[in-house]
């Protein structure tokens, strides 16, 4: 009889999401009248550029005729957008990257969750909690995580507290950690580390020969000059990090699906010989094996982003976003919260007031002011205590949700 891959089956349910949607249908079949106003989502509201739209048209033209034909395209990305993406992304921050070094993939939620892949399995992780869930989740399915214990933390992975006791900033793992998977600016507290903060990191990684997975998918709503776009910005990483970027929050591709990964040549990983294996090559090969390439229309929208159009609409989109991010962070502030993030990432971390619990809170805000976040403990334990809110809805949407918490609040 087949078997299953077990470590599937230890995998709690996505409780958060699906226990936020149980508590908000049952409010709306309660409260039918009640206009809800999410700032739960994740997912982006303004269209995307007009630039990547006319590309994208264009390139659907191309595949109608059989001069301009593309069918399957090169695994890790055509030319022309790993190209562009050297010359924009990271150019401009003094970092040298080669075409071959960047690899288009579908979105940085199925590279962070599938990268570990070509890592032993017998490598410990270590993640900063609060926790974008999939790198946790993946390293379960991946048989790294031993088990779940009742705090909801896994046996096997190592929790770094970011509260804001410690002023969110990660403390170096007390035992060994192989695979490091740090987020800034971070999904779900909106927090970000200075160059010299990377810095401790890097150099840690360097001297214990770790890996650090860097996920920089929110990277263009960094504002401020001493927060880095990139980990390559920080000497030696080039030897010890893989970097993630994604084009869904920036582009509005959420939907469209593009983001890609970069795997310097130097970065490698022992084999069981102690021999250094070039992790590039590794990815390379997985992604040969496993999969097609994003599509030739969705990589041609993806590099009209970096045109001086595309360029211009992207900021205009990412303005958007952050004016909403700085008018919720200052009208909760006058509500008398203390508020994290918002400044340099799409994402609001706020402290429950009076020790109440995140769900206890969550439940107040929907029931007595119409209105939905996203609860700090289902992101994992240093989450408990704090809610999450984001700045991707529309404009009015934000002002009148700022509004109704205003006068709860006063009550
Ligand atoms: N990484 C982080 C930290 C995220 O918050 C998200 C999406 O919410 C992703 C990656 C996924 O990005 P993509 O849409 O490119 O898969």
């Amino acid at each position: 009889m087949v078997s299953v891959n077990e470590n599937f089956i230890k995998l709690p349910g996505s409780y958060l999401f699906s226990e936020v949607a149980a508590r908000v249908n049952a409010f709306k079949t309660s409260r039918p009248e009640v206009q809800l106003i999410r700032l739960g989502i994740g997912d982006v509201t303004r269209p995307l550029p007009q630039a990547s739209i006319e590309a994208m048209h264009k390139a659907v033209d191309e595949l109608a005729n059989a001069a301009t034909f593309h069918g399957y395209g090169p695994e890790q990305g055509y030319g022309f957008l790993r190209e562009a993406i050297v010359k924009h992304d990271f150019e401009p921050l003094g970092v040298r990257l080669s075409p071959e070094e960047v690899f288009v993939s579908d979105g940085a939620k199925s590279d962070t969750g599938n990268f570990t892949d070509i890592l032993g399995q017998g490598n410990t992780v270590a993640v900063t909690d609060p926790v974008y869930p999939v790198y946790v989740d993946s390293n379960v399915m991946a048989g790294r995580a031993g088990n779940l214990l009742p705090d909801g933390c896994w046996s096997d992975i190592a929790y770094l507290p970011c509260t804001a006791e410690n002023g969110f900033i990660p403390q170096l793992p007390q035992r060994r950690a192989d695979i490091i998977y740090l987020c800034y600016p971070n999904n779900p507290t909106g927090t970000t580390l200075t160059r010299e903060q990377l810095k401790a990191w890097v150099d840690y990684a360097l001297e214990q020969g770790s890996l650090i997975l860097f996920d920089a998918a929110y990277e263009a709503f960094i504002r401020e000059s001493d927060v880095p776009h990139s980990i390559y910005e920080i000497e030696g990483a080039r030897r010890c990090a893989v970097e993630f970027r994604s084009f869904s929050k920036t582009a509005g591709f959420t939907g469209v699906r593009c983001g890609y990964t970069v795997v310097p040549e130097e970065v490698t990983a022992i084999d069981s010989c102690g021999k250094r294996i070039a992790l590039n090559r590794l990815w390379n090969r997985r992604q040969c094996t496993k999969f097609n390439g994003a599509s030739y229309i969705t990589q041609r929208g993806a590099e009209a982003v970096y045109s001086p159009e595309g360029r211009r609409q992207v900021r205009e989109t990412v303005d958007y976003y952050m004016g909403n991010a700085s008018i919720m962070r200052n009208a909760l502030r006058r509500a008398g919260f203390d508020v994290y993030g918002g400044k340099n990432s799409p994402y609001l971390w706020v402290k429950t007031p009076d020790g109440t619990g995140s769900w206890e809170f969550f439940d107040r805000l929907l029931h007595e002011a119409g209105v939905v976040c996203t609860p700090g403990a289902g992101f994992g334990p240093s989450g408990e205590g704090y809610l999450r809110l984001t700045s991707f809805g529309k404009r009015e949407d934000c002002l009148e949700a700022m509004e109704r918490i205003a006068k709860w609040a006063e009550r």
